[in-house]
């Protein structure tokens, strides 16, 4: 894209600009929201809230220069997105540094985070195909009928802290694919890679300026966002009670919304697990980023008799006791540091909490905060309540409950009782146990003897119940359904 003002310097601590129009300029808001490395506690940058009259400024450069985008060819709005995806390849280390620092995760972590990001571009790079519509002829005489696939025309994606880089791309690339404007709101906790992003895509000669839009900010933005009567339609990322939060709002101003929430994961472990795939399944998936994934497992379902489960229990302590919890740049580190140290005192209350439930805490991470202060090291729980909250609601953090269950149905039982539907995992080298788990199962991705169950772009992000408000998902064709419209012709010709 063509940029009329300078980029953004590097310079630790500086104010973030909004990248409008083309240009990077000031939010009209002096509330700014500094943003620490969780590792070292250092400061990086500091966020400004913008609100709605820097929503209102993107709004109007993304309507201006949507109905040009909507001409170009199909294919050639492609190309550009092959110049982005190099874009992206070439900065891929750079990037992925950039996530650990701000959010905090390992750097294999994050680099795969890039990737998968990367790889939402590629998929997005099939819009001509995807695009295409149907016809059917000769409906009745000289009559025929053609359903045609239009942009929506200005999209907005709010997006989370956990995902930096693998989120703002599972939508920046299928929204401009499709023929879209493009209004970007990360989260204020980690905003750096998003804007490390829209500098690439600022490079981008073949993405006209005002197509792809970023505003800094929280709640105001949001709120903006959701009433701005120039923004056709809303992805957002984020926590169970926002995304219903988003959705409710947004609809009522019209708005086409997919609004994915959050997540209680459950990992049944069948007696005969494969030990090895176990214990490195199990704890890369709720230890793995420190619990902060949405397809992180925060439940574990003991099956089979006290032995079987005693025998699983005492091989997923041992595994998780040996993970090393440091700084994410450290190449030793297994558990990186939560997002803030304000996110490792809420899970340490919770823990606290739990503990005067009854709950027993057999693996304690409450040791060292680590010198940012938001470091947890791995924490299960054990003889937790079925209904009790460490159980069913999420925490997001190294937090495992356990729950145990005599056979696989009663598992199946505990399991569909969350009000969540994002994933599951089966830990089992039986193939009936695995095909009845995946048949019956109230989740949208599932894992067998994969702990995190995460599709490639080219499939929809498939989550269930209260872990989506919407019916269309992030990525795969949903992604061009999401972010088009739907026409159809009927023409007749003597
Ligand atoms: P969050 O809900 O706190 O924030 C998400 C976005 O919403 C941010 O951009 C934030 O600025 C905005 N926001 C937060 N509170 C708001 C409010 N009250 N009003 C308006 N806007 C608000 O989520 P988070 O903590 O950044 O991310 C973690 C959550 O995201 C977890 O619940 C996780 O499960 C979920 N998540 C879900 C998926 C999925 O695919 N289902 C993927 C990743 C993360």
């Amino acid at each position: 894209m063509t940029s009329t003002a300078s980029t953004p310097t590097t310079t630790a601590g500086r104010t973030l600009s909004n990248y409008v129009g083309g240009a990077w300029i000031p939010s009209a808001s002096a509330d700014l929201l500094e943003d620490r490395d969780p590792a070292t506690g250092e400061l990086l940058a500091r966020v400004p809230l913008s609100g709605a009259a820097d929503v209102d400024a993107a709004v109007r450069a993304a309507r201006e220069a949507q109905p040009a985008w909507a001409e170009t060819p199909p294919q050639v709005r492609a190309r550009a997105l092959f110049r982005l995806r190099d874009a992206l390849d070439r900065q891929r280390d750079e990037l992925a540094r950039l996530v650990t620092r701000d959010m905090g995760k390992t750097l294999p972590d994050a680099t795969a985070e890039v990737g998968r990001g990367i790889e939402s571009v590629e998929a997005a790079m099939a819009a001509p195909h995807l695009l295409k519509g149907r016809n059917l002829s000769g409906v009745a005489r000289g009559l025929d009928v053609e359903q045609l696939h239009q942009p929506v025309g200005v999209v907005a994606a709010i997006t989370p802290f956990n995902f930096p880089a693998m989120i703002p791309l599972w939508f920046l690339p299928f929204a401009l694919a499709a023929g879209n404007a493009f209004l970007l709101k990360p989260s204020e906790l980690d905003p750096l890679t998003s804007e490390r992003i829209v500098e690439l895509v600022a490079e981008i000669d073949a993405i006209p300026a005002g197509l792809v839009n970023l505003v800094h900010g929280g709640r105001d933005a949001v709120n903006a966002i959701l009433e701005h009567p120039g923004i056709d339609a809303i992805s957002f990322v984020g926590s169970a009670a926002t995304a219903r939060y988003v959705n409710t709002r947004g609809a009522e101003h019209g708005k086409r919304v997919q609004a994915l929430g959050g997540a209680k994961n459950a990992i049944v472990v069948m007696p005969d697990a494969d030990p090895a795939l176990l214990a490195s399944g199990l704890t890369g998936s709720a230890f793995g980023a420190a619990g902060q994934r949405c397809l992180a497992g925060s439940v574990a379902v003991l099956v089979g008799t006290l032995d079987e489960q005693e025998r699983s229990l005492a091989r997923i302590v041992k595994a998780s006791r040996a993970l090393r919890t440091g700084a994410g740049s450290d190449p030793d580190t297994e558990v990186c540091p939560l997002v803030t140290p304000a996110a490792r005192e809420r899970l340490v209350g919770e823990i606290e909490q739990a503990e005067r439930d009854g709950v027993r805490v057999v693996l304690d991470g409450r040791g060292d905060a680590g010198p940012g202060g938001a470091s947890l090291g791995p924490t299960i729980l054990d003889d937790v309540p079925t209904d009790h909250r460490v159980l069913r609601e999420e925490l997001f953090g190294p937090v495992l409950a356990l729950a145990r269950a005599a056979d696989l149905d009663a598992a199946l039982a505990i399991v569909n009782g969350s009000r969540y539907g994002n994933a599951s995992v089966i830990f089992t080298e039986s193939g009936g146990a695995a095909r009845t788990f995946r048949q019956r199962v109230e989740a949208g991705m599932v894992g067998v003897n994969v702990g995190v169950a995460a599709p490639i772009a080219w499939f929809p992000f498939s989550g269930w119940k209260d872990s989506i408000d919407g019916d269309l998902h992030a990525n795969g064709d949903d992604a061009f359904a999401f972010y088009t419209r739907t026409k159809v012709v009927t023409s007749r010709w003597a």
